[in-house]
């Protein structure tokens, strides 16, 4: 086993890390920027190195600096959590020739996979499908009318070097292409400094389906099941699932085998993820493989009992998986960014001191968090501060428990996106599974939104009255559903003016208990 892992990150996912060394009985050692000098993952790690000033580019970005420190500490291995150097190929080569154990796939599979055309060709090479297109660039808007016509529209034109949805265009009609093309290739220029874009037909509202792989370095991959990822909203993923609502044991043994051979074909060992779009008729598409740790891997942890970041640990000491190759999910798990932006506020991010937080608990929660009370948030990182996940026996009882952590939970100072949370948990479609990858950016206005009658207002702040004044004699008001309570809310929920209220007055009766 190792005996010492640096962790050349940050946040939620460095203390994940750390929790994890520790259950192994490994050393860890927290790398941090000025910003983070007192941050939760620095603090419980056995040892600190400080990197460099705020900003990831002089600090959590310096590959060399890390490698010096890795060295320095007698560090055995480095993790490089998510985001950050996580699926830099350059990276993970330095690491191997400082002397250091990589926690993760190899620099080689890193590279094979990094590109999207490379992987769609190596994809089409193992009887994985891609979504019907091409996969060399296009010459000229000549050759691309030539295509599109070939896969008929709509179609996506999509930047070979691509990532976080940048360099790609939507065309609907052919007198649209020639822009739509020049458009996508001056993006794809400025972000990855290279201009080929290719050609991909364009699949009308599908899920975002991904397959959690693992495998070690004896020549075993398992598939560890999917997650449903399609809440999102600008390509970012907001909440997850496990299993998805949308997948079949049937469908899971394809796609499942679809991913490890993916990944066997790029020589890939650790942990990975192979993401999928799942058309409405059921058939799947690969989209790429991202060689890393994934922010939503706890809900597959909840599902499958498989701690996954111990077996990154495990299986880059050299260990065999003894994780049975197909595993049938148990119950339900769901994941709720919480993030430093405020939804109601076009998703403005929020920065200051969390003076107060409450962390909710009781059966089926997990917190994993990179803040505490007295952080300060601001705007040198990503502003994801916690992962609220959630376990129970089925889907419709884990959205409830969902709904239950998040009325528990308290951040005061900044705002953040528990709200936008309790929303979704309170939809109707949501809870009906009846989500695609278009679903949240179609559905947030109304979510969002204040619908309210004055009646209906008038309802609210009565009830509201009435809820304040139980809680002043010591009791807890409760709403339950008139049918049988889908919905039950405290007095420590939002004003009455929120929709959500004003739709209880509408629909449900006010009990005090
Ligand atoms: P990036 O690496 O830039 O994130 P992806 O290939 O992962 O690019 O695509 C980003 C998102 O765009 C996907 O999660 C999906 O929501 C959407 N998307 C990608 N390809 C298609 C397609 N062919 N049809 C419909 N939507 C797509």
């Amino acid at each position: 086993m190792l005996k010492k892992v640096l962790i050349a990150n940050r946040g939620e996912i460095a203390l994940r890390v750390v929790r994890a060394c520790k259950e192994l009985g490994v050393l860890s050692v927290a790398v941090y920027s000025d910003a983070d000098a007192h941050a939760p993952h620095v603090r419980e790690a056995d040892e600190a190195v400080r990197i460099g000033p705020p900003p990831s580019s002089e600090s959590y970005l310096l590959g060399n600096l890390i490698i010096d420190a890795a060295k320095r500490v007698g560090a055995d291995a480095i993790h490089p959590g998510y985001g950050f150097l996580s699926e830099r190929d350059w990276f993970a080569r330095a690491v191997r020739e400082a002397g250091l154990i990589w926690i993760g796939p190899p620099a080689e599979a890193i590279a094979a996979v990094g590109s999207k055309t490379a992987a769609r060709t190596l994809a089409v090479a193992h009887d994985v499908p891609v979504v019907p297109g091409t996969t060399e660039a296009l010459r000229d808007a000549t050759e691309a009318t030539a295509i599109a016509k070939k896969f008929g529209y709509p179609v996506l034109l999509k930047a070979a070097a691509g990532g976080g949805g940048k360099g790609m265009r939507v065309v609907r009609a052919e007198n649209e292409i020639a822009g739509a093309l020049d458009a996508a290739k001056r993006e794809a220029k400025n972000a990855f400094g290279d201009d080929a874009v290719y050609v991909e037909k364009y699949i009308e509202g599908p899920r975002h389906v991904e397959i959690q792989v693992l495998g070690d370095q004896h020549g075993t991959m398992i598939s560890l099941g999917e997650r449903e990822c399609s809440v999102q909203r600008r390509h970012q993923k907001m909440i997850e699932e496990a299993p998805s609502p949308a997948v079949s044991p049937e469908l899971r043994k394809q796609m499942g085998e679809a991913a490890v051979r993916f990944a066997k074909a790029a020589g890939y060992t650790n942990a990975g993820t192979c993401e999928f779009l799942l058309a409405r008729d059921g058939s799947f598409y690969f989209l790429e493989m991202n060689t890393r740790i994934q922010v939503e891997h706890p809900v597959t942890e909840y599902v499958t009992g498989v701690d996954l970041v111990q077996w990154q640990i495990r299986i880059a000491s050299g260990e065999k998986l003894t994780v049975p190759a197909h595993i049938v999910p148990n119950g339900w798990a769901i994941e709720c960014r919480i993030t430093s932006e405020d939804a109601a506020n076009g998703f403005l991010p929020s920065t200051g001191r969390i003076n107060y937080l409450h962390v909710p608990g009781g059966p089926g929660v997990r917190w994993d968090a990179g803040v505490e009370a007295g952080s300060e948030v601001g705007l040198f990182y990503d502003p994801m501060l916690a992962k609220l996940i959630v376990w129970a026996a089925t889907r419709e009882q884990a959205v409830e428990r969902m709904h239950r952590a998040l009325l528990e939970l308290t951040v005061d100072g900044i705002e953040t996106s528990r709200e936008f949370h309790l929303r979704v948990m309170e939809d109707s479609e949501f809870r009906a599974g009846a989500i695609d990858i278009q679903w949240l950016e179609r559905r947030l206005p109304s979510l969002l939104s204040v619908d309210a009658t004055p009646d209906e207002l008038r309802t609210a702040a009565i009830a509201s009255a009435l809820i304040a004044d139980a809680e002043r004699r010591g009791r807890s008001a409760v709403w339950t559903g008139a049918t049988g309570g889908a919905v039950k809310r405290t007095a420590a929920e939002p004003a009455p003016q929120s929709s959500a209220w004003a739709q209880l007055a509408r629909t449900e009766g006010l009990r005090d208990r």
